[in-house]
């Protein structure tokens, strides 16, 4: 029997805002440990939550990007659990009546266009983080950073839509270069800016009701939630088919071992004993600030997309890489208002790419460095005639180190075409060819390509070859025996 998979996901996405959620605590990364906390965050008795509303407005712009019905009155609500990096013992999130619902990601798959409904995003707070054993000389001891507890948090939750591990793998990528157009989070999975939980079962392929799910939790890159998704529905297919069943569990998976381990197993649901955050009032939403945040909504990645295979004319894999990163798109279009479209994709996805790729830089840096008038004009230089290929990659490689104009570089990578810096290239070659020579004149025409690949060859690759071959001919044919 033939069994598919069903994948939701629950992606987490760090904000990219100045202070915390419900406090004025700075929600950077990295500080020195417990020296970003407040009586608000770190939980002690009589402190008031403030909801911040750069958070709110994130939250509200990556909804109105993914066309969720956006619900003007919002409630947060206490969900109860203890864990050590938890000071409150609470997490303050949304329950029944969340910020965001339905809605839809669309992704490329394989080159395909689809979409993937989404259930829910509602905002909320992180925990703190726990380090776990430490040890000192010969204590193992635990150790907590409050620093992380409070940092605003979205929740994404798709609907059970997903049905490969390659599909999920596009939607994470999708919904991270979406949260960067945003400017809402940076979304590096390794750093916990956008964290994934997968729920995942399987049913012969043709049946309606699910089957028993797991959970894994603590993916922490992209790569890793495919890959862990592959292993656990290859391990749900050959329990279910040599007639075992699938327990409810939450797993987590070692992307260095490609293995899972059972983290904890639940019969039951957790009671976390939702109920309205007290402390905070019903969150409203105006439709003056819905419509002020669209307002403010950039041209979104599968928008820009679909305008670059359609102005351009770029193929579909084109127009995917240059709209990965929108500093990307916007340096393209740059280039492309000043040169050939196309030309200009060539020259930014292979030659601008490859060395911001091997320089590791940041595509504002490499923007910096290399305008994209600059690069545009090696391009005009280049598919004019004047500058030879190899020249103008040389010249890109000068100016991205030196941070000049490429015109005063144009002259020693010009293209030579003048009869009279040719000819005594063409003269010196017939003198150290004679053999070639006299088979030419002997009526082997093909050997004019191997005297023309000489002149080519001593002018440093800056002739041009059709000028070349007629001061070959007409220098050849004056020393040919008179008939
Ligand atoms: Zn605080």
């Amino acid at each position: 029997m033939a069994y598919e998979a069903v994948i939701g996901l629950e992606c987490h996405i760090q904000l990219r805002t100045r202070t915390k959620m419900f406090c004025e605590c700075p929600a950077e990364f990295g500080a020195a440990a417990n020296s970003n906390v407040c009586p608000v965050c770190l939980g002690l008795p009589g402190a008031l939550p403030v909801t911040n509303g750069a958070a709110i407005d994130f939250a509200l712009r990556l909804g109105l990007a993914l066309g969720c019905d956006v619900r003007g009155q919002s409630v947060f609500a206490r969900k109860n659990y203890f864990y050590p990096d938890m000071p409150k013992n609470y997490q303050i999130t949304q329950y029944d009546q969340p910020l965001c619902e339905g809605g839809a990601l669309p992704v490329t798959v394989e080159g395909a266009a689809r979409t993937f409904a989404l259930t829910r995003i509602h905002a909320e707070e992180d925990t703190g983080k726990s380090f776990h054993p430490e040890r000192h000389g010969d204590r193992r001891v635990s150790l907590v950073d409050f620093n992380r507890a409070g940092v605003p948090l979205l929740e994404l939750v798709t609907e059970p839509v997903l049905r490969q591990p390659s599909e999920c793998f596009a939607f994470l990528t999708a919904l991270r270069r979406l949260v960067r157009y945003l400017e809402i989070s940076d979304g590096d999975m390794e750093k916990g800016q956008l964290r994934c939980d997968a729920n995942v079962s399987v049913r012969p392929v043709g049946q309606q009701a699910f089957g028993t799910k797991t959970e894994i939790k603590n993916l922490n890159s992209i790569r890793a939630v495919e890959k862990g998704l592959e292993a656990e529905i290859r391990r749900q297919t050959e329990l279910v088919q040599s007639g075992g069943k699938v327990e409810q569990a939450t797993l987590l998976y070692d992307a260095d071992h490609d293995k899972l381990a059972v983290m904890r197993s639940k019969e039951y649901a957790h009671d976390y004993r939702y109920f309205p955050e007290p402390d905070l009032p019903v969150l409203r939403l105006t439709p003056a600030w819905i419509e002020d945040a669209r307002g403010r909504l950039p041209e979104l990645p599968w928008t820009r997309m679909d305008r670059f295979t359609e102005r351009y004319g770029l193929p579909v894999y084109d127009a995917g890489v240059l709209t990965d990163q929108r500093e990307l798109a916007d340096y393209y279009e740059a280039v492309a208002a000043l040169v050939d479209a196309k030309k200009a994709s060539n020259w930014v996805m292979g030659e601008a790419l490859r060395h911001v790729k091997a320089q590791n830089l940041a595509m504002t840096e490499w923007a910096t460095r290399v305008p994209a008038a600059h690069l545009a004009k090696i391009i005009a230089a280049v598919e004019g005639g004047t500058v030879t290929a190899a020249g103008g990659k040389t010249i890109l490689e000068t100016i991205a180190a030196s941070g000049q104009d490429p015109t005063p570089l144009f002259a020693a990578h010009a293209v030579t075409s003048s009869s009279e810096d040719l000819l005594p290239l063409v003269r010196a070659v017939i003198e150290e060819n004679p053999g070639p020579v006299s088979q030419y004149l002997g009526g082997k025409a093909a050997t004019l390509g191997f005297l023309v690949g000489q002149v080519m060859k001593k002018s440093g690759g800056k002739a041009v070859p059709q000028v070349v071959q007629e001061l070959l001919k007409s220098e050849l044919a004056a020393r040919a025996p008179s008939a």
